[in-house]
């Protein structure tokens, strides 16, 4: 529940919102309960009454026709305005995620894929509806059952304390204990919910390797397994619920049969007269409406709780990488120097030790080595994805720990060989590189990175769709719109990793030959295990985490 409030300023946002949605709830349910009421006073009324000539019948149905349609527009509006501040409150809630979100690179690693899309979108959803279902029910419930109380105090003052007792009970005992009893299988079901996501999204994307390596059935099985959880928890979840509803109808039933024996009491004494207490008694009917929302509100309410634990666990997170207290700025230029630098995922065992190297800026430098030698990880500590145990990485003389994030970003780019083309258009996948470039820089990089006849031959061209993580590209088109949108920034250094990947031999060659020209001017950190061609300045090779040899290619 702590965690709940925590959301309390994205909720104080929409304050005005909030109070509207209440207040037009209250007035929905006080016509409910008017209605029913003015309806039971008056039919009894006129049974009573046998000269039907004196009996006004008039007032009371305009006010029942009255009632009918203000609670008519009370609850149109409710809804209206309700669902207005939930969209509003989830768009906050999603920028506030994705906020908090961006500084955890990289994400994939500290989070599960389908972990993270089901918070993004289960646990969001749970917490944007938070007002609609729980919180809006509970108070609107709690008013009218105390204005409810004070119209018995004033008319049938017997009957007034076995309501409040019974109708608050209903409203308040019976959803807290819905939440406590229920807290567990709440929880249950928000986990077993991202286990469930979890496996079907491995399911999906290993499906062809699955089928093929006959491991089918046990993928299918782990899902089915989470499958049966989350419906397990499901169903104690209906369970307590239906029982906490079978408690606030027996409830009702009490409050109606207690003002109903001291309405008779009330009735021979001559301190009530028929109608009222006929009205009285459906009025209490109408106010118990307000509680039948409330058990499924606690249900909600019980998995929000889990809902906000989870989304705080992300935004409590700790950054991987920490911004400089004081940035500095950075010189011009493009040299970046690695100083003794030590580094391990875990720091007991270095991937990388007491590394020295140098690059000058505009330098177009391979780096190779076998597999598993730290070349990637060299790419990392110079995007500072991750900061040295020992040793310093500089850009142009300074600590990369001490430039601001977006400037090292502004200053150097990476494309890997997983670097994905977006479901978007070619201009948007370009633009990424460079925020608003004009089309005449978009041909240009095309033109240089020999894409631009392709992309003049698609429908659209600049505004052609290419499809999600690239599939109506071929491999070698993908990479290349990749390296035209990395080309396209304005970083002095831009560091590539395997950029290559996925491509053959030929279209391998081809891409790297062309690399030193087309980031001439700038430094080139190309991480590679293919053969080098002699347009680059150097080669350097790493293994072991360490620089075993500087080759310098052979012309
Ligand atoms: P290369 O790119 O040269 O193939 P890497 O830099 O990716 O090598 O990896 C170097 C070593 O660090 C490997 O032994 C690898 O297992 C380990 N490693 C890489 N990434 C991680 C990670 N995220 N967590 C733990 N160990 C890692
Ligand atoms: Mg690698």
């Amino acid at each position: 529940m702590k965690a709940i409030l925590a959301f309390a300023p994205l909720f104080a946002r929409l304050k005005g919102a909030m109070l509207l949605t209440l207040l037009l709830s209250l007035v929905t349910l006080a016509a409910g309960i008017g209605l029913l009421g003015l309806s039971g006073w008056f039919l009894t009324a006129a049974a009573l009454s046998t000269l039907g000539s004196v009996f006004n019948i008039f007032a009371p149905s305009a006010g029942v026709r009255g009632l009918s349609f203000i609670r008519i527009l009370a609850r149109y509006g409710e809804k209206l305005s309700g669902h207005d501040m939930t969209l509003r409150l989830l768009s906050d809630l999603r920028a506030w995620l994705f906020a908090r979100l961006f500084p955890l690179v990289p994400l994939a690693r500290r989070f599960g894929r389908g972990d993270l899309v089901s918070r993004l979108l289960a646990d969001v959803e749970a917490l944007d509806t938070l007002f609609l279902v729980a919180l809006g029910p509970i108070s609107t419930a709690v008013l009218a059952g105390a204005a409810m109380t004070v119209v018995l105090a004033l008319l049938l003052p017997g009957a007034a304390v076995i309501y409040a007792v019974l109708f608050f009970s209903a409203v308040l005992l019976v959803p807290v204990g819905l939440v406590l009893a229920s807290r567990r299988a709440g929880a249950e079901v928000v986990a077993a919910g991202a286990a469930l996501r979890q496996a079907v999204l491995d399911g999906i994307d290993g499906h062809q390797d699955l089928v093929l390596f006959g491991a089918r059935d046990a993928a299918v099985a782990s899902s089915d397994t989470a499958a049966r959880r989350l419906s397990a928890a499901r169903r104690r979840l209906g369970r307590n619920a239906a029982l906490a509803g079978a408690m606030v109808q027996i409830l009702a039933g009490g409050a109606l049969v207690g003002a109903l024996l001291v309405g008779f009491v009330a009735l021979e004494a001559q301190q009530i007269d028929g109608p009222l207490l006929a009205g009285l008694l459906l009025a209490i009917i109408a106010s118990f409406e307000a509680s039948a929302m409330l058990v499924r509100s606690a249900t909600r309410l019980a998995g929000a709780a889990a809902a906000a634990d989870r989304l705080q666990a992300i935004a409590t997170s700790a950054p991987g990488i920490a911004e400089p207290a004081a940035a500095l700025p950075v010189p011009p230029g493009g040299e970046i120097r690695l100083e003794a630098v030590r580094f391990g995922y875990d720091p007991a065992h270095p991937v990388i030790d007491a590394l020295s190297l140098a690059i000058r800026s505009g330098e177009c430098v391979a780096i190779t080595g076998p597999s598993g030698a730290g070349k990637s990880t060299i790419a990392q500590l110079l995007l500072r994805l991750v900061d040295p145990d020992a040793g310093v990485v500089r850009l142009n003389g300074a600590d990369l720990r001490d430039v601001a994030g977006a400037e090292l970003r502004r200053r150097i780019a990476l494309m890997t060989q997983d670097a994905p083309v977006f479901l978007d258009t070619v201009r948007a996948n370009l633009r990424i590189g460079r925020d608003g470039a004009d089309d005449a820089a978009l041909w240009q990089v095309l033109e240089a990175v020999q894409l631009a006849d392709f992309v003049k031959a698609l429908p659209g061209q600049l505004d052609a769709i290419v499809g999600e993580a690239g599939r109506t590209l071929s491999a070698g088109q993908a990479r290349r719109i990749c390296l035209a949108r990395t080309l396209l920034s304005e970083a002095d250094v831009i560091v590539f990793d395997e950029p290559t990947g996925g491509l053959d031999f030929e279209a391998e060659s081809a891409f790297l030959v062309e690399l030193p020209a087309l980031t001439r001017g700038r430094t080139a950190i190309v991480i590679t295990h293919a053969v080098v061609p002699a347009s680059f300045d150097r080669v350097l090779e790493l293994r072991a985490g360490r620089i075993a040899e500087r080759a310098h290619v052979p012309a």
